[in-house]
């Protein structure tokens, strides 16, 4: 390597350049919160320094650099010169933004959000408790889980009594829930198979044999494992049973129910000989879980077999279904399946 050689300085002040460019009085139509931004005092532009080192610098040390490349670059903090002030806090809000990251705006935030939520709540249609069972899933913003998905009023009152009992207002109602069936249709299907082929491949099947097709993929989504899906609806909201809440909460957290916490997979259900279901149209009526039995004040005993099983989404497992308890059997199937979309299950 040859000798260091020391970078040569020259100084860029081209007046007449600069001059030009700069010795004019620029022009703002400052509007709204718009001010004249103090760093580059409104020319849009600053000095940047773009420091370097050099290896081999026998004056180098370490972090240092001692160089510069001196240029006029855009300023970071505004766009031409122009920076928007909050009209809450009044600081100065950083380039881009046109709403302040302040404790005022955030309350503003709240506020709105809270009103928005209370108008579409007013809108929604009113369904009662059990109308849980009906949707199978409900929706609440604050419930940290299943994604905010709620399926029993048990897990929904434990959860407020650990978490929020005493530090926030009781809500009155959680979300109801749209059902989303697996589908695939027949007509995408030959359509993306006969692509390749000869023209007209796709004209040579008769719709009777696409729909042929269809019954059979049907049938299958039935049958294939997938679940339902529920998706938050602000169509509908579910009124909370407060009035369960202490007599429920008390008794449920000092005898917790192995039962509805351990679900079985499904080689576990197959084993156990109990016919299980996939989807809640499946389930016979007469068959009801532990919670829908809460619902009806017949509750089920430590003791009592489950009847059969049911794919529960939120519980990732089957759940035990048992026999409806008590002789008016008739009334907690009208309990159960009356509204279940729009469909009577009972014979
Ligand atoms: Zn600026
Ligand atoms: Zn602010």
């Amino acid at each position: 390597m040859g000798k260091f050689t020391k970078p040569r300085v020259e100084y860029v002040s081209d007046q007449a350049y600069i001059q030009k460019i700069m010795s004019v009085n620029l022009r703002k139509d400052l509007h709204g919160d718009e001010e004249i931004c103090p760093w580059c005092h409104g020319t849009g532009i600053v000095i940047t320094n773009n420091p370097y080192g050099l290896s081999g610098d026998p004056d180098k040390r370490a972090g240092i650099f001692p160089y510069k490349h001196q240029s006029l670059i855009f300023c970071q903090h505004c766009y031409n010169g122009i920076i928007h002030r909050c009209e809450l806090c009044g600081e100065f809000m950083p380039k881009g933004r046109l709403k302040h990251d302040c404790e005022q705006q955030r309350v503003l935030d709240c506020k709105a959000t809270d009103e928005k939520e209370r108008k579409l709540l007013e809108s929604a249609q009113e369904f009662p408790p059990e109308a849980l069972n009906d949707f199978v899933m409900c929706y609440y913003d604050g419930y940290p889980y299943n994604n905010g998905y709620v399926n029993d009023w048990d897990s929904f009152f434990d959860w407020w009594d650990s978490d929020c009992e005493g530090k926030f207002k009781r809500p009155e109602y959680v979300w109801g829930t749209d059902r989303i069936e697996m589908s695939i249709d027949a007509y995408d299907i030959v359509e993306e198979a006969t692509e390749e082929l000869y023209d007209g491949a796709y004209d040579s099947i008769s719709n009777s044999s696409i729909e042929e097709l269809q019954v059979f993929l049907d049938d299958w989504c039935k049958h294939c494992g997938v679940g339902d899906t529920f998706v938050e609806s602000h169509k509908s909201k579910v009124r909370i049973p407060w009035e369960l809440y202490k007599q429920e909460s008390n008794s449920l957290m000092s005898t917790p129910n192995p039962c509805t916490h351990t679900p079985l997979n499904r080689f576990e259900v197959e084993a156990t000989g109990l016919p299980y279901y996939f989807r809640r149209e499946e389930v016979p009526s007469g068959l009801i879980t532990k919670t829908q039995a809460k619902l009806i004040k017949k509750p089920i005993s430590e003791s009592t077999q489950p009847a059969a099983y049911f794919l529960s989404r939120m519980n990732k497992g089957y759940i035990p279904l048992y026999s409806c308890p008590g002789e008016k059997l008739k009334d907690c199937n009208d309990i159960r399946w009356e509204r279940m979309c729009g469909r009577s299950e009972r014979e």
